[in-house]
């Protein structure tokens, strides 16, 4: 039978970015009894929540066992053992221990009981009755589920249970269904925030209440977001409500050459308006801005996983720099972009084009004929500008889409998505 087992790192020691980096590691330094009696009973593949002590207090990723206990290296003297670890996926959001303590039914669970123990099972300890096991179900092949074991049948037959949503950390599938929509909502900025908050409104209206968020660093250098208190809580609370921030671009707008092409002027002027900021930015400057807007966000609370450029314009050497900036996925107009396992995922995003009356003729009679098209594709995007939402006729047509396809799909973000295909893929 497959355990599950939890284990605490203070992640300014090693984190579970450093743990993801390095593709796994050996457990090692645990010089406790019960600690180490538990690493011992550990079996290659069960599964392991990755639990960042210290500040944080939050089950952050899914680790599976690769090697079972051997004497650890470490170890100067004494009987120590430790096994290898690697990554499966990290929570679409972290776990926190107040949120666990929250839920009565975990009460008994080592992480509340012995709190300070680093090593410990979630389930079946010494034959009794496992108290929890980090459960996936078999019959949507696509969730992870933090369940009271003795209710697992129950749960499974019963996909919408309360226990198995409240700790999902990959998507609910909440129906059989295997198809998603997924809803972007572009430069999102403290000058576009109230659009934006009326954009929501309305989303939520037509039951979609995760949307993935693509927030601009300095948009078009009216000055740091994350300066923007407000605006940090602000999207703090989006975040909480299950809503995704993704970093997009950083000044999202492109610094003109002297010595441009005609395509390149092309593409840079009159395809995206100058805002191509990651079209040709070379290696090393696209990996100092993602970093930067990492950190800055990070520092705010927020936990931006994927990164998107504005305009879909993505230099290769930009998205070299994405996935050495350690995110997790990226998109393009036409594909979704696992920047961790390299699969890249064919699905065309339905985007408008405001600018002027002809383009928005354009796009609408483009966009219906689309959708028509990408009916059969598992996943749906549909990417909102705010600009989209003052023109009445272009925001009616949305709404139709997303009322559509929210019919027979799950809405779900990127990060969601993302983490559903490697589940999917480990399975
Ligand atoms: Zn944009």
């Amino acid at each position: 039978m497959k355990n599950c087992w939890l284990v605490k790192q203070e992640p300014s020691d090693y984190s579970w970015s450093d743990f993801t980096r390095d593709r796994g590691t050996s457990w090692t330094g645990v010089r406790n009894y019960t600690a180490r009696n538990n690493l011992r009973r550990m079996n290659k593949g069960d599964e392991v929540l990755f639990y960042h002590s210290g500040e944080e207090k939050a089950a952050v990723g899914i680790a599976r066992v690769a090697k079972t206990a051997y004497p650890d290296p470490t170890a100067r003297e004494g009987d120590w053992s430790a096994v290898d670890l690697v990554p499966i996926n990290a929570l679409s959001r972290a776990v926190t221990l107040r949120q666990i303590k929250a839920e009565p039914r975990l009460k008994n669970i080592a992480l509340v009981r012995q709190s300070r123990l680093s090593v410990m099972p979630l389930s079946a300890a010494d034959g009794q009755r496992p108290a929890f096991c980090y459960h996936r179900a078999r019959r949507s092949r696509s969730t992870f589920r933090l369940v009271q074991s003795d209710q697992c049948a129950e749960i499974c037959s019963r996909m919408s249970s309360l226990a198995a949503t409240q700790y999902l950390p990959v998507v609910a599938t909440g129906s059989a269904t295997q198809d998603f929509l997924v809803v972007s909502v572009h430069d999102v900025a403290p000058s576009t925030r109230p659009i934006i908050t009326q954009i929501m409104v309305e989303l939520a209206r037509q039951g979609v209440r995760s949307c993935s968020l693509l927030v601009v660093p300095d948009y078009h250098r009216q000055g740091p977001s994350m300066q923007d208190r407000q605006f940090v809580a602000w999207l703090r609370e989006l975040e909480t409500a299950g809503h995704e921030i993704v970093i997009h671009g950083y000044f999202h707008e492109r610094s003109r050459r002297g010595d441009e092409s005609l395509f390149e002027k092309f593409v840079t002027q009159i395809y995206t308006n100058g805002e191509g900021e990651f079209y040709d930015l070379r290696y090393g400057e696209a990996l100092r801005r993602i970093k930067t807007a990492r950190e800055e966000f990070w520092t705010n609370g927020l936990k931006p996983r994927g990164f998107v450029a504005p305009a879909w314009l993505l230099s290769p050497e930009a998205e070299r720099a994405a996935h050495d900036a350690e995110m997790e996925y990226t998109t393009r107009l036409r594909t979704v972009l696992d920047l961790r396992s390299r699969e890249t995922f064919a699905a065309r995003s339905i985007v408008y084009s405001v600018r002027n009356s002809w383009r928005r003729a354009t796009s609408l009679l483009w966009n219906a004929a689309l959708a028509r098209v990408l009916a059969q594709n598992p996943l749906l995007r549909v990417s909102i500008h705010p600009a989209d939402y003052s023109h009445p006729i272009v925001w009616r047509q949305i709404v139709d889409l997303i009322k559509t396809a929210n019919g027979s799909r799950t809405v779900t973000t990127y990060q969601d998505w993302i983490g559903q295909q490697r589940v999917r893929r480990a399975a």
